[in-house]
Protein backbone atom coordinates (compact mmCIF):
# COMPACT_ATOMS: atom_id res chain seq x y z
CA UNK A 1 0.00 0.00 0.00
CA UNK A 2 2.91 2.14 0.44
CA UNK A 3 3.67 2.23 -3.01
CA UNK A 4 0.55 4.04 -3.64
CA UNK A 5 0.38 6.34 -0.49
CA UNK A 6 3.56 7.61 -2.42
CA UNK A 7 1.69 7.79 -6.23
CA UNK A 8 -1.01 9.93 -4.86
CA UNK A 9 2.01 11.78 -2.93
CA UNK A 10 3.35 12.33 -6.53
CA UNK A 11 -0.07 13.29 -7.98
CA UNK A 12 -0.59 16.10 -5.58
CA UNK A 13 2.57 17.09 -6.06
CA UNK A 14 2.18 17.37 -9.86
CA UNK A 15 -0.89 18.93 -9.30
CA UNK A 16 0.45 21.92 -7.78
CA UNK A 17 3.00 22.36 -9.95
CA UNK A 18 0.06 22.00 -12.53
CA UNK A 19 -1.58 25.41 -10.80
CA UNK A 20 1.74 27.32 -11.19
CA UNK A 21 2.15 29.53 -14.14
CA UNK A 22 5.85 30.29 -15.89
CA UNK A 23 5.31 34.20 -16.92
CA UNK A 24 8.24 35.71 -18.81
CA UNK A 25 9.69 38.78 -16.34
CA UNK A 26 8.07 41.44 -18.22
CA UNK A 27 4.48 39.77 -18.10
CA UNK A 28 1.77 41.09 -15.44
CA UNK A 29 -0.56 38.60 -14.17
CA UNK A 30 -3.98 38.67 -11.98
CA UNK A 31 -5.00 35.19 -9.79
CA UNK A 32 -6.46 33.88 -7.15
CA UNK A 33 -4.96 33.47 -4.37
CA UNK A 34 -4.51 30.36 -2.38
CA UNK A 35 -6.63 29.17 0.50
CA UNK A 36 -8.13 32.95 0.03
CA UNK A 37 -9.01 32.93 -3.33
CA UNK A 38 -9.27 36.49 -3.64
CA UNK A 39 -8.15 38.30 -6.92
CA UNK A 40 -4.48 39.76 -6.68
CA UNK A 41 -1.70 41.31 -9.17
CA UNK A 42 1.73 40.73 -9.87
CA UNK A 43 4.04 41.63 -12.05
CA UNK A 44 6.15 38.34 -13.19
CA UNK A 45 9.33 40.48 -11.86
CA UNK A 46 8.15 40.53 -7.88
CA UNK A 47 7.28 37.11 -8.50
CA UNK A 48 9.88 34.08 -7.06
CA UNK A 49 11.53 32.00 -10.10
CA UNK A 50 14.42 32.52 -12.28
CA UNK A 51 16.37 35.44 -13.70
CA UNK A 52 14.00 35.46 -16.51
CA UNK A 53 10.86 33.93 -15.42
CA UNK A 54 8.39 34.46 -12.09
CA UNK A 55 5.67 31.33 -11.21
CA UNK A 56 2.51 32.23 -10.21
CA UNK A 57 0.82 29.72 -8.18
CA UNK A 58 -3.04 30.11 -8.51
CA UNK A 59 -5.48 28.31 -5.74
CA UNK A 60 -5.72 25.07 -6.93
CA UNK A 61 -9.23 24.73 -5.85
CA UNK A 62 -10.57 27.05 -7.61
CA UNK A 63 -10.85 25.41 -11.36
CA UNK A 64 -13.36 28.42 -12.91
CA UNK A 65 -10.26 30.33 -14.71
CA UNK A 66 -7.62 31.45 -11.39
CA UNK A 67 -5.22 33.06 -13.61
CA UNK A 68 -5.47 36.01 -16.31
CA UNK A 69 -2.03 37.36 -18.16
CA UNK A 70 -2.12 40.87 -18.74
CA UNK A 71 1.20 42.20 -20.97
CA UNK A 72 2.07 45.04 -21.52
CA UNK A 73 2.74 45.21 -25.52
CA UNK A 74 6.78 44.00 -26.07
CA UNK A 75 7.56 46.52 -28.59
CA UNK A 76 7.22 50.15 -29.73
CA UNK A 77 5.34 51.38 -33.20
CA UNK A 78 4.78 54.33 -34.55
CA UNK A 79 3.16 56.02 -37.61
CA UNK A 80 7.20 55.70 -39.50
CA UNK A 81 7.93 52.04 -38.07
CA UNK A 82 8.25 49.99 -35.41
CA UNK A 83 11.01 48.68 -32.87
CA UNK A 84 11.76 45.52 -30.60
CA UNK A 85 12.71 47.93 -27.82
CA UNK A 86 10.23 47.65 -24.78
CA UNK A 87 9.58 51.05 -22.88
CA UNK A 88 6.80 49.20 -20.68
CA UNK A 89 8.19 48.54 -18.19
CA UNK A 90 10.80 50.51 -18.31
CA UNK A 91 14.80 48.94 -17.54
CA UNK A 92 15.57 47.37 -21.12
CA UNK A 93 18.85 47.86 -22.45
CA UNK A 94 18.04 49.88 -26.11
CA UNK A 95 21.20 48.74 -27.18
CA UNK A 96 19.92 45.05 -28.03
CA UNK A 97 16.86 46.68 -29.77
CA UNK A 98 16.01 46.90 -33.69
CA UNK A 99 13.93 49.20 -35.45
CA UNK A 100 12.76 48.85 -38.81
CA UNK A 101 10.58 51.69 -40.74
CA UNK A 102 6.92 50.44 -42.63
CA UNK A 103 8.65 51.76 -45.99
CA UNK A 104 11.52 48.66 -45.73
CA UNK A 105 8.87 45.92 -44.69
CA UNK A 106 7.89 43.87 -47.55
CA UNK A 107 6.85 40.34 -45.74
CA UNK A 108 5.53 39.73 -42.28
CA UNK A 109 5.05 36.29 -40.59
CA UNK A 110 4.23 34.49 -37.60
CA UNK A 111 6.18 31.61 -36.48
CA UNK A 112 5.72 29.79 -32.91
CA UNK A 113 4.96 32.73 -31.24
CA UNK A 114 7.32 34.98 -33.33
CA UNK A 115 6.89 38.13 -35.35
CA UNK A 116 9.13 37.35 -38.01
CA UNK A 117 9.97 40.59 -40.68
CA UNK A 118 11.38 40.03 -44.21
CA UNK A 119 12.36 36.26 -43.10
CA UNK A 120 14.23 37.39 -40.34
CA UNK A 121 12.65 37.24 -36.42
CA UNK A 122 11.74 40.46 -35.38
CA UNK A 123 10.13 40.46 -32.38
CA UNK A 124 9.73 37.24 -29.89
CA UNK A 125 6.55 37.43 -27.98
CA UNK A 126 6.43 33.67 -26.89
CA UNK A 127 2.37 33.33 -27.50
CA UNK A 128 1.15 32.72 -30.29
CA UNK A 129 -1.85 35.62 -29.39
CA UNK A 130 0.22 38.10 -29.01
CA UNK A 131 2.45 36.94 -32.22
CA UNK A 132 -1.03 37.09 -34.10
CA UNK A 133 -2.24 40.25 -32.35
CA UNK A 134 0.89 42.04 -33.14
CA UNK A 135 1.08 40.64 -36.74
CA UNK A 136 -2.15 41.70 -37.43
CA UNK A 137 -1.15 45.06 -36.00
CA UNK A 138 1.63 45.69 -38.36
CA UNK A 139 0.15 44.47 -41.18
CA UNK A 140 -2.97 46.67 -41.04
CA UNK A 141 -0.77 50.13 -40.03
CA UNK A 142 1.55 49.05 -43.03
CA UNK A 143 -1.18 48.77 -44.94
CA UNK A 144 -2.15 52.20 -44.80
CA UNK A 145 -1.30 55.78 -45.99
CA UNK A 146 1.76 57.53 -43.54
CA UNK A 147 -1.46 60.04 -42.56
CA UNK A 148 -3.89 57.35 -41.22
CA UNK A 149 -1.41 55.31 -39.16
CA UNK A 150 -1.50 57.44 -35.87
CA UNK A 151 -5.09 56.89 -35.39
CA UNK A 152 -4.76 53.22 -36.20
CA UNK A 153 -2.12 52.95 -33.29
CA UNK A 154 -4.12 54.91 -30.98
CA UNK A 155 -7.24 52.71 -31.84
CA UNK A 156 -5.78 49.36 -31.24
CA UNK A 157 -4.20 51.03 -27.81
CA UNK A 158 -7.48 52.39 -26.71
CA UNK A 159 -8.69 48.89 -27.55
CA UNK A 160 -6.40 47.41 -25.01
CA UNK A 161 -7.76 50.14 -22.17
CA UNK A 162 -11.70 49.10 -23.14
CA UNK A 163 -12.77 48.65 -19.22
CA UNK A 164 -16.41 47.58 -20.78
CA UNK A 165 -14.81 44.85 -23.86
CA UNK A 166 -12.79 43.34 -20.84
CA UNK A 167 -15.74 43.25 -18.27
CA UNK A 168 -17.40 41.78 -21.27
CA UNK A 169 -15.31 38.85 -22.45
CA UNK A 170 -14.61 38.03 -18.80
CA UNK A 171 -18.33 37.55 -18.15
CA UNK A 172 -18.57 35.78 -21.53
CA UNK A 173 -16.15 33.66 -21.03
CA UNK A 174 -17.21 32.38 -17.54
CA UNK A 175 -20.66 31.12 -19.39
CA UNK A 176 -18.86 29.49 -22.06
CA UNK A 177 -16.92 27.60 -19.82
CA UNK A 178 -19.34 26.53 -17.29
CA UNK A 179 -20.00 22.63 -18.29
CA UNK A 180 -15.63 22.52 -18.53
CA UNK A 181 -15.35 23.65 -15.49
CA UNK A 182 -17.74 21.51 -13.68
CA UNK A 183 -16.32 18.54 -15.76
CA UNK A 184 -13.10 19.94 -14.11
CA UNK A 185 -14.55 19.81 -10.61
CA UNK A 186 -15.45 16.16 -11.76
CA UNK A 187 -11.73 15.06 -12.42
CA UNK A 188 -10.68 16.53 -9.37
CA UNK A 189 -12.83 14.67 -7.23
CA UNK A 190 -12.46 11.65 -9.20
CA UNK A 191 -8.44 11.58 -9.09
CA UNK A 192 -8.39 13.10 -5.23
CA UNK A 193 -11.44 11.54 -4.03
CA UNK A 194 -13.21 8.74 -5.72
CA UNK A 195 -9.65 7.35 -6.74
CA UNK A 196 -7.98 6.68 -2.87
CA UNK A 197 -11.34 5.56 -1.71
CA UNK A 198 -11.54 3.00 -4.12
CA UNK A 199 -7.83 1.85 -3.93
CA UNK A 200 -8.30 1.54 -0.21
CA UNK A 201 -11.33 0.10 0.16
CA UNK A 202 -11.32 -2.45 -2.65
CA UNK A 203 -7.38 -2.59 -2.88
CA UNK A 204 -4.74 -1.84 -5.69
CA UNK A 205 -5.25 -4.65 -7.28
CA UNK A 206 -9.01 -5.19 -8.08
CA UNK A 207 -9.83 -1.50 -8.73
CA UNK A 208 -6.80 0.17 -10.73
CA UNK A 209 -7.70 -1.11 -14.43
CA UNK A 210 -11.55 0.60 -13.78
CA UNK A 211 -10.47 3.67 -12.25
CA UNK A 212 -7.65 3.85 -15.17
CA UNK A 213 -10.32 3.81 -17.64
CA UNK A 214 -12.45 6.27 -15.31
CA UNK A 215 -9.70 8.51 -15.77
CA UNK A 216 -8.91 8.23 -19.46
CA UNK A 217 -12.38 8.61 -19.94
CA UNK A 218 -12.47 11.76 -17.82
CA UNK A 219 -9.88 13.77 -19.03
CA UNK A 220 -10.51 12.98 -22.90
CA UNK A 221 -13.91 14.56 -22.35
CA UNK A 222 -12.21 17.41 -20.66
CA UNK A 223 -10.29 17.73 -23.33
CA UNK A 224 -12.71 17.27 -26.07
CA UNK A 225 -14.82 20.47 -24.72
CA UNK A 226 -11.51 22.32 -24.05
CA UNK A 227 -10.90 21.94 -27.81
CA UNK A 228 -14.49 23.24 -28.70
CA UNK A 229 -13.98 26.40 -26.23
CA UNK A 230 -10.60 27.29 -27.37
CA UNK A 231 -12.10 26.97 -30.99
CA UNK A 232 -14.22 29.86 -30.01
CA UNK A 233 -12.06 31.97 -27.93
CA UNK A 234 -8.99 31.68 -30.22
CA UNK A 235 -9.87 30.60 -33.53
CA UNK A 236 -6.24 31.07 -35.44
CA UNK A 237 -4.67 29.09 -33.01
CA UNK A 238 -5.38 25.07 -34.16
CA UNK A 239 -1.54 24.18 -33.33
CA UNK A 240 -1.64 25.37 -29.55
CA UNK A 241 -5.54 23.76 -29.55
CA UNK A 242 -4.31 20.51 -30.60
CA UNK A 243 -0.99 20.65 -28.65
CA UNK A 244 -3.01 21.79 -25.24
CA UNK A 245 -5.60 18.82 -25.79
CA UNK A 246 -3.33 15.68 -27.03
CA UNK A 247 -1.40 16.55 -23.92
CA UNK A 248 -4.63 16.64 -21.29
CA UNK A 249 -5.78 13.47 -22.65
CA UNK A 250 -2.21 12.08 -22.01
CA UNK A 251 -1.59 14.20 -18.61
CA UNK A 252 -5.04 13.68 -17.06
CA UNK A 253 -3.91 15.86 -13.91
CA UNK A 254 -3.22 18.58 -16.77
CA UNK A 255 -6.96 18.23 -17.51
CA UNK A 256 -8.18 19.72 -14.09
CA UNK A 257 -6.81 22.69 -14.47
CA UNK A 258 -8.28 23.20 -18.50
CA UNK A 259 -9.98 26.57 -17.50
CA UNK A 260 -6.62 28.09 -16.53
CA UNK A 261 -5.22 27.39 -19.77
CA UNK A 262 -7.58 29.14 -21.78
CA UNK A 263 -8.22 31.97 -19.10
CA UNK A 264 -4.68 32.71 -19.18
CA UNK A 265 -4.39 34.24 -22.59
CA UNK A 266 -8.33 35.87 -22.67
CA UNK A 267 -6.88 39.11 -21.59
CA UNK A 268 -2.99 39.39 -22.68
CA UNK A 269 -3.53 41.67 -25.08
CA UNK A 270 -4.98 44.09 -23.08
CA UNK A 271 -2.94 46.80 -21.18
CA UNK A 272 -2.36 45.50 -16.87
CA UNK A 273 -3.89 49.25 -16.30
CA UNK A 274 -7.14 48.78 -17.54
CA UNK A 275 -7.33 44.48 -16.30
CA UNK A 276 -5.96 45.27 -12.77
CA UNK A 277 -8.77 47.17 -11.80
CA UNK A 278 -11.68 44.53 -13.16
CA UNK A 279 -10.07 41.44 -11.69
CA UNK A 280 -8.62 42.85 -8.35
CA UNK A 281 -10.12 44.67 -5.62
CA UNK A 282 -10.12 48.64 -5.31
CA UNK A 283 -7.14 48.92 -2.70
CA UNK A 284 -5.07 46.17 -4.72
CA UNK A 285 -5.70 48.18 -8.05
CA UNK A 286 -4.83 51.40 -7.04
CA UNK A 287 -1.45 50.67 -5.80
CA UNK A 288 -0.94 48.91 -8.82
CA UNK A 289 -2.14 51.39 -11.47
CA UNK A 290 0.20 53.98 -9.19
CA UNK A 291 2.97 51.97 -10.14
CA UNK A 292 2.53 51.45 -13.24
CA UNK A 293 1.42 55.18 -14.07
CA UNK A 294 4.81 56.31 -12.26
CA UNK A 295 6.80 53.39 -14.38
CA UNK A 296 5.43 54.98 -17.69
CA UNK A 297 5.26 58.45 -17.20
CA UNK A 298 8.54 58.71 -14.90
CA UNK A 299 11.04 56.19 -15.30
CA UNK A 300 10.15 54.85 -18.90
CA UNK A 301 9.98 59.00 -20.19
CA UNK A 302 13.81 59.43 -18.84
CA UNK A 303 14.67 56.36 -19.72
CA UNK A 304 13.93 57.02 -23.78
CA UNK A 305 15.08 60.49 -23.10
CA UNK A 306 18.47 59.49 -21.73
CA UNK A 307 19.14 58.33 -24.99
CA UNK A 308 20.82 59.35 -28.04
CA UNK A 309 18.59 60.85 -30.49
CA UNK A 310 17.92 57.84 -33.08
CA UNK A 311 14.93 56.26 -34.78
CA UNK A 312 14.29 53.55 -31.93
CA UNK A 313 14.22 56.32 -29.13
CA UNK A 314 11.32 58.64 -31.27
CA UNK A 315 9.24 55.44 -31.89
CA UNK A 316 9.41 54.68 -28.46
CA UNK A 317 8.86 58.20 -27.30
CA UNK A 318 6.08 58.52 -29.72
CA UNK A 319 4.32 55.29 -28.47
CA UNK A 320 5.10 55.60 -24.77
CA UNK A 321 3.04 59.06 -25.22
CA UNK A 322 0.39 57.37 -26.84
CA UNK A 323 -0.10 54.80 -24.07
CA UNK A 324 0.36 57.47 -21.52
CA UNK A 325 -2.32 59.32 -22.90
CA UNK A 326 -4.32 56.55 -22.74
CA UNK A 327 -3.56 55.42 -19.43
CA UNK A 328 -4.64 58.77 -18.23
CA UNK A 329 -8.24 58.80 -20.20
CA UNK A 330 -8.09 55.10 -18.35
CA UNK A 331 -7.51 56.53 -14.79
CA UNK A 332 -10.50 59.36 -15.21
CA UNK A 333 -12.92 56.94 -16.34
CA UNK A 334 -11.99 54.94 -12.88
CA UNK A 335 -12.16 57.48 -10.98
CA UNK A 336 -8.62 56.74 -9.27
CA UNK A 337 -6.96 59.61 -7.96
CA UNK A 338 -3.23 57.59 -7.60
CA UNK A 339 -1.50 60.87 -6.30
CA UNK A 340 -3.16 61.06 -3.15
CA UNK A 341 -0.55 60.64 -0.13
CA UNK A 342 -0.99 58.24 2.41
CA UNK A 343 -2.02 59.24 5.76
CA UNK A 344 0.95 59.04 7.65
CA UNK A 345 2.27 56.23 9.70
CA UNK A 346 3.19 57.99 13.13
CA UNK A 347 4.61 61.52 13.33
CA UNK A 348 8.22 60.84 13.02
CA UNK A 349 7.39 60.06 9.19
CA UNK A 350 8.90 63.03 6.82
CA UNK A 351 8.43 62.03 3.53
CA UNK A 352 6.83 58.95 1.17
CA UNK A 353 7.25 57.71 -2.12
CA UNK A 354 4.76 58.41 -4.47
CA UNK A 355 5.15 55.18 -6.52
CA UNK A 356 5.56 52.44 -3.18
CA UNK A 357 4.08 54.78 -1.08
CA UNK A 358 6.56 53.61 1.92
CA UNK A 359 7.15 55.96 4.26
CA UNK A 360 10.50 57.50 5.45
CA UNK A 361 11.54 59.46 8.61
CA UNK A 362 15.14 60.49 7.55
CA UNK A 363 16.34 63.14 5.01
CA UNK A 364 16.94 60.24 2.39
CA UNK A 365 15.96 62.32 -1.51
CA UNK A 366 15.11 58.84 -2.77
CA UNK A 367 13.38 56.05 -2.56
CA UNK A 368 15.18 52.59 -1.62
CA UNK A 369 13.00 50.61 -4.15
CA UNK A 370 12.02 52.92 -6.57
CA UNK A 371 15.58 54.91 -7.19
CA UNK A 372 14.63 57.07 -9.77
CA UNK A 373 11.34 58.50 -7.46
CA UNK A 374 11.85 61.55 -5.68
CA UNK A 375 10.35 61.50 -2.30
CA UNK A 376 7.62 63.74 -1.53
CA UNK A 377 7.39 65.71 2.57
CA UNK A 378 4.27 65.48 4.43
CA UNK A 379 4.75 69.02 5.71
CA UNK A 380 4.79 70.33 1.56
CA UNK A 381 1.82 68.90 1.20
CA UNK A 382 -1.66 70.95 0.78
CA UNK A 383 -3.71 69.71 3.51
CA UNK A 384 -6.58 68.97 0.80
CA UNK A 385 -4.51 66.47 -0.84
CA UNK A 386 -4.24 64.78 2.65
CA UNK A 387 -5.89 61.56 3.95
CA UNK A 388 -6.80 58.08 2.67
CA UNK A 389 -6.35 56.53 -0.53
CA UNK A 390 -9.18 56.79 -2.44
CA UNK A 391 -10.95 54.38 -4.09
CA UNK A 392 -11.65 53.23 -7.70
CA UNK A 393 -15.53 52.94 -9.30
CA UNK A 394 -14.84 50.05 -11.16
CA UNK A 395 -16.48 47.26 -9.93
CA UNK A 396 -14.26 43.77 -9.54
CA UNK A 397 -14.88 40.31 -10.83
CA UNK A 398 -15.55 38.98 -7.38
ZN1 LIG B 1 9.17 53.60 -3.76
Amino acid sequence: MSEWVLLGSVAAALYVLECCVWLDRNAWCCFQIPVKGAWTAASAASLPGTDGLGAALSDPFRLSGAIVECDPWPFAISPDGLTSEVIFPPGHNARYSEYISFEQIDLIEVQFGDVRINGKTFLQLGSSLMAENASRLIQGVHALPLQERSAAIAAEVSRSFDLSAIKRRWSAFRRDTRVLKWCSIAGFAYTFVVVPTCLFWWGPLQSWLWLAVGLFGLSTTIAILFFRVHARLYPTLPYDRWVQSVSMVLFPIASIRSVDRLSRELLRWNNPMAVVPVMCSPEDSLAVLRRLWFDLSGTAKEEIASQPSSPIAKCSEWFRQTIEGEAEATLGRLGADIFRSPSQDDPSMTSYCPRCQVQYRDLTPKCADCPSIDLVRFENLDRREGGAASTLTVSHAG
